[in-house]
């Protein structure tokens, strides 16, 4: 739109030039010019307005389609849970394992559910933030004993470093827990056979700085921009991990910036990475 507004005006001034002698020919082109400035104006500033209007639909579609399956999905899981409790009837070894099937894959739905709850939240830019006073190292702690029988199943350590004594942090203590389980989660899925996952937690200025290394598949040069974008999966990891959703760092991301803190990486193609966050620390 600017390069067409100086385009016209530049127009304007030579035939202004060239027709000097005869002002109304001039005033004829102007009025021209300005009625196809405000046509073609009118027509792109039309086509914004559209797109944001189908992007707010969007969200809001699947928004209102998470929460509408939320409920089912609970009423799977509490059902799943009272048939295999055994306080009521005897299992056999396969029913056994076709109900831990069947409650693993309603797991698995009503995490994406709650990460395209959380997506669309901060796209429209309303994902409510409840800070407070929590301690990150407690919390770091929690979350390694929750991951490491999972992560020692793959073969994979588990250690925490804390430099220093730590203060409180100040933020919405549930999502940064989401945020951090995230970039665990990753460093501990994307790490082979043997691999090492260190947490650190350490003093930033006026922040808190937790890092997640890792000495798994990192991410391929040519990709690393959009490592942060919805969906995004790195072609290394399509191949051997099909699960995933790609939502994981794009939520992280998006709770990272509402708390007023960063997030970043740094990440060599089969030698590992490093993911980091900031949180403000409580005053
Ligand atoms: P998901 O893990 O469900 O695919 P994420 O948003 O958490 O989604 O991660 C997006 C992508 O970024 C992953 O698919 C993977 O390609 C890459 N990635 C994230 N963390 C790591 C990591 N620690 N090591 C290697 N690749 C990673």
């Amino acid at each position: 739109m600017g390069v067409v507004t100086i385009g016209t005006m530049l127009g304007t001034y030579l035939i202004a030039y060239f027709f000097v002698d005869q002002p109304e020919i001039v005033a004829l082109i102007v009025i021209i010019a300005t009625g196809i400035i405000f046509i073609v104006g009118h027509f792109i500033i039309s086509g914004f307005v559209y797109l944001a209007e189908a992007n707010r639909m969007k969200s809001e579609f699947v928004s209102i389609t998470s929460h509408q399956l939320r409920t089912p999905l609970s009423a799977v899981k509490w059902s799943l849970n009272l048939l295999m409790d055994e306080r009521w009837q005897k299992l056999d070894q396969k029913q056994k394992e076709y109900f831990e099937i069947m409650k693993t894959s309603n797991n698995r739905m009503i995490r994406l559910v709650n990460d395209l709850l959380d997506v669309s939240r901060i796209e429209q830019g309303r994902l409510d933030m409840r800070p407070g006073k929590f301690s990150l190292d407690d919390m770091i702690r929690d979350l390694i004993a929750e991951i490491t029988p999972i992560a020692r199943d793959g073969g994979v350590s588990l250690g925490f470093e804390v430099e220093g004594g730590v203060p409180e942090g100040w933020a919405d203590a549930e999502r940064v827990r989401l945020a951090l389980q995230n970039l665990v989660d990753n460093a501990v899925k994307y790490s082979n056979d043997g691999g090492a996952v260190k947490i650190k937690l350490g003093r930033f200025g006026n922040f808190l700085k937790c890092e997640v290394h890792d000495n798994g598949v990192g991410i391929p040069e040519h990709q690393k921009a959009d490592v942060f974008q919805k969906f995004f999966r790195s072609d290394n990891v399509r191949k051997y991990q099909t699960e995933g959703t790609g939502l994981g760092l794009f939520i992280a991301k998006g709770i990272v910036d509402a708390l007023g803190g960063k997030i970043g990486f740094s990440s060599k193609e089969n030698q590992g990475s490093d993911f980091w966050f900031t949180i403000p620390i409580a005053k």
